[in-house]
């Protein structure tokens, strides 16, 4: 599996005797923006939740920047990740959300917060409540909390989903920014195929929990 950021040998995930990740072995290169497509139900979110150390395999191996087993808890903080809904504070300002989870990495200075507004495209309205932000607004606050602390992996679990068309493609706009100007390996999932032709440099296609090809751009 060398040469690889990310990859995994015959994941898998079983609840009852239901396997919602079968025997999954995913590749993804430094530098990637690889986007994990399947339908609602096909296993993303178990598989994104494994990667993420948010859920236990039922066996097979990851492997993380070279690191695996008992070392993988070594190497979990260079990842980040924004799975199902963001949790932000409803009555605290996008800015302060940012500025709670700053100083849990020692990153508390207000130029460092007022970057990653920026960069989540969220500069205007840092002094706005989060509960008064609309969808595509929270999750891009969702997203700059996971981008605290300069993760080398970002995970996005259906980011975009429900938002409006402006919304996909400010979204899109940030992902490839990430890698250009960060150059972050990004992994993100959608159930359609055709919302992230425009970004990703590989495809995993994932059915009924199993793996049915990977794809190079
Ligand atoms: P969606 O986009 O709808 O979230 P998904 O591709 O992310 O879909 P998963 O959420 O990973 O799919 O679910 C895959 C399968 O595993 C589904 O059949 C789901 O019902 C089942 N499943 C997920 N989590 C659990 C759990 N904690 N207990 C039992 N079954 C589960």
């Amino acid at each position: 599996m060398a040469g690889y950021l990310l990859a995994t040998n015959r994941l898998t995930k079983q609840f009852g005797r239901h396997k919602a990740v079968n025997d999954v072995s995913l590749h993804v290169k430094k530098g990637a923006i690889y986007g994990f497509i399947g339908r609602n139900g096909a296993g993303k979110t178990t598989f994104l939740k494994m990667i993420s150390g948010l859920s236990t395999p039922t066996s097979g191996e990851i492997e993380l920047f070279g690191y695996k087993n008992q070392e993988l808890k070594n190497v979990r903080s260079r990842i980040s990740c924004l799975i199902e809904a963001p949790g932000l504070y409803g009555s605290m300002s996008a800015y302060d959300n940012l500025a709670i989870k700053s100083r849990l990495f020692g990153l508390n200075d207000r130029e460092y917060i007022e970057r990653i507004l920026d960069v989540v495209g969220l500069a205007d309205v840092g002094k706005k409540k989060a509960k008064h932000f609309s969808l595509g607004m929270r999750q891009r606050l969702g997203i700059g909390l996971a981008l605290v602390g300069e993760p080398d992996l970002l995970v996005l679990d259906e980011p975009i989903n429900g938002l409006d068309p402006q919304g996909i493609a400010e979204i899109r706009d940030m992902i490839v920014r990430l890698r250009e100007e960060q150059n972050m390996t990004i992994i993100i999932s959608s159930h359609i195929l055709e919302e992230l032709s425009k970004i990703a440099t590989h495809y995993g296609i994932i059915h009924e929990g199993s793996l049915l090809q990977e794809l190079t751009r």
